[in-house]
């Protein structure tokens, strides 16, 4: 494990935890409130690169088959209609529905302590990570945050055109963002959103749902870590905060 990149990921996000201690304390700190693998359905929002596999492969080895919502950096795209399909593979067992939702954008960190960098096996030079944020960094760079989003809506690249709508809209135009800000605002919108189209897809039946979010950051050698991990439940319409 190399100390120099886990420094420079803990002072950009705070504590972090290792994958497996992290789904393992999903499933009991959530055992806890009654959801149980056997009666969630796992929902997944994270960037659609490979990089990623590991994560959901450890979720989902946990929580069973997993609902997926990311597109590009993990901004959620899925809507109404997604959740409502979602919504209909919920187990029921006990009559309440239950929804455990992962929000997890990521970042590399190169052995140097680059932010932004990570080593990708076979290839010899640093590639981007998360390469969706590094480019709305760069569009950010190239003067379009003064742009009418509406207007530039590429139906060849619809979810980078989405992803950069949502987020310019809550850059500061004085001041370029760093990745490390864009992938937790990317986490604060997509939480946002989940929620929202949760409840839009929400009908008569109650819907009890764990949010789970934080920073998965790729450490070289191939560890990857989460950062900054933010947890709570809404039971009955109600939300608690759960402790990690
Ligand atoms: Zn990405």
């Amino acid at each position: 494990v190399d100390g120099r990149a886990r420094e420079v990921a803990e002072a950009a996000f705070g504590e972090t935890v290792g994958l497996a201690d992290f789904v393992t304390w999903s499933e009991w700190s959530l055992a806890r409130v009654g959801f149980r693998p056997s009666n969630c359905l796992a929902v997944v929002d994270v960037c659609r690169d490979e990089l990623m596999s590991p994560v959901e492969e450890a979720i989902e080895e946990c929580w069973g088959r997993a609902f997926q919502v990311g597109s590009l950096a993990g901004i959620v795209l899925t809507g109404r209609t997604g959740m409502q399909a979602a919504l209909s593979h919920v187990p029921g067992e006990d009559g309440r529905h239950r929804f455990v939702a992962f929000c997890l954008p990521h970042i590399g960190i190169d052995a140097d302590g680059t932010v932004g960098h990570v080593q990708r096996r076979g290839m010899h030079r640093a590639s981007a990570a998360c390469g969706a944020l590094a480019a709305v960094r760069d569009r950010w760079l190239a003067g379009e945050q003064g742009l009418d989003p509406d207007r530039i809506l590429d139906p060849d690249d619809i979810e980078m055109s989405l992803l950069w709508r949502r987020l310019s809209a809550r850059l500061d135009p004085a001041e370029a963002p760093s990745l490390a800000e864009l992938t937790v605002l990317t986490r604060d919108v997509a939480v946002d959103d989940l929620d929202r189209h949760i409840r839009l897809a929400t009908g008569a039946e109650p819907v009890d749902v764990a949010c789970i979010s934080g920073v998965v950051v790729h450490l070289p050698d191939g560890e990857d870590r989460i950062a900054g991990v933010l947890a709570r439940v809404t039971i009955d319409g109600v939300e608690h905060p759960l402790p990690h």
